[in-house]
């Protein structure tokens, strides 16, 4: 029988409920300086300690006035009195018949209720003529217009972006409480294994799923425990899980959970913990291990490097964000048009590795050639998932298809 037609395997959404349902987020929370916020989860609601704008400022160079002033038939003269730059207010108050010369992002002048920007008006020694006579309020910023006092600036859960620095920075804020970082701890299995830099051998191949692991890790708020290659041994792999749980709040291997060769880590982590060995319904990556191992969690990765990418993002990304205490949303996806066919049998869902592109206004998706899972460099080519669903065959050119575009969790 076809691997693909197999009864029971795991829908890749139940594999992931399974997981979720089991973790608990983390408790423990930190301050940290705000340049060091980024990519860490907020502990608490962010309110507002200030309005932005703090107070009512121009939106233009111009002048600001009385609209009421320049509300006669025809153009108006007025004078000048003084300047309000940003960050130096002018200090008096603005009568009738007055103007005060306002910058961009200067304080709107006690008096005043609008500005006219300086390209409808001629300024003549200390008078200004007003060619266009701006309405009350015009060109003015109003405080709390951007953020007003009190009201909620970030939810707790929300996983901390360069733009929500900003957002903090304009309050003032120079610190942010935040969930503690995840202890992980990383290892890859196998007696074939070489370090990048090493020599190539007859029969070896270079470990590149600890150095993708590690870099896409650093996506995430996690401190990481690199326990490097771990030689097809029960003593060694003994050893390195031992040492795995005892610190981390989640292990993660490759390697070695696919039928053939799972014996040694499949036995040991037997021992260890309570471990499910999952066939899930999804291509690549149908080998998947995930349980209890000591204090902490396991997640067993298939070897072959385009499943340890794939079951790494659909699966673990998700477990980890949701244990660093996010709020999770479902990613958005797209659809489009394939530009040519695309192999698949009924039976698992296909992430495969796509090309999006847009012309002329039209999503249009290519595959990026080899769909292995052995073949990496197909993968680094790709800039999204073509997902077929489970059931779905073969697709033709011009069929829709859903598209999930790479994030930064897998690039
Ligand atoms: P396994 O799941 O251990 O049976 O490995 C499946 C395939 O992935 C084999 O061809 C392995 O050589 C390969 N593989 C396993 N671990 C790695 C790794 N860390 N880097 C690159 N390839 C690997
Ligand atoms: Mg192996």
């Amino acid at each position: 029988m076809d691997q693909c037609s197999q009864p029971g395997l795991l829908a890749v959404e139940a594999a992931l409920e399974r997981i979720l349902n089991q973790l608990a987020p983390v408790q423990e929370t930190e301050t940290v300086a705000l340049a060091d916020a980024l990519d860490r989860v907020l502990a608490q609601t962010v309110m507002a300690p200030i309005n932005v704008p703090a107070g009512d400022n121009s939106a233009m160079d111009g002048y600001a006035l009385r609209a009421a002033d320049c509300s006669g038939a025809s153009a108006v003269t007025l004078r000048v009195i003084g300047q309000s730059l940003a960050g130096h207010p002018y200090a008096g108050e603005l009568c009738a018949g007055e103007a005060v010369r306002i910058m961009t992002g200067g304080l709107l002048p006690v008096g005043a209720d609008a500005v006219v920007m300086q390209e409808n008006t001629l300024r003549v020694g200390d008078e200004v003529k007003i060619n266009q006579p701006p309405v009350t309020g015009e060109n003015i910023r109003r405080a709390g217009e951007d953020i007003t006092l009190g009201t909620q600036l970030l939810p707790a859960g929300q996983f901390v972006t360069g733009l929500d620095i900003g957002l903090l920075a304009s309050v003032g804020c120079a610190s942010v409480n935040v969930l503690r970082k995840l202890r992980i701890a990383l290892l890859t299995t196998g007696d074939e294994l070489l370090l990048p830099g090493m020599a190539p051998q007859l029969g070896k191949i270079y470990d590149s799923n600890r150095p993708l692991l590690t870099a896409l890790l650093q996506r995430l708020p996690v401190e990481l425990l690199d326990l490097g290659i771990i030689p097809d041994d029960p003593h060694a792999l003994r050893a390195a899980f031992t040492t795995a749980s005892q610190w981390a709040d989640v292990v993660i291997s490759t390697g070695g959970v696919s039928v053939g060769d799972a014996d040694y880590t499949k036995d040991v982590l037997a021992e260890l913990g309570a471990i499910d060995f999952w066939k899930i319904a999804m291509k690549p990556g149908k080998p998947f291990a995930f349980g209890r191992l000591g204090e902490g969690w396991f997640f067993g990765l298939p070897g072959n490097p385009v499943s340890t990418a794939v079951t790494y993002h659909q699966l673990v990304v998700p477990a980890l964000r949701h244990l660093a205490g996010e709020q999770l949303f479902a990613a958005a996806s797209i659809i489009a048009q394939a530009v040519a066919p695309l192999k698949k049998q009924p039976g698992r869902m296909d992430f495969q590795r796509g090309l999006l592109t847009n012309e002329q206004g039209a999503n249009r998706v290519i595959s990026v050639g080899s769909q292995s899972s052995g073949v990496l460099s197909s993968m680094a080519k790709a800039n999204c998932y073509i997902c077929l669903e489970r059931e779905r065959g073969s697709v033709a050119a011009g069929e829709w298809v859903n598209v999930m575009p790479f994030d930064k969790f897998i690039r």
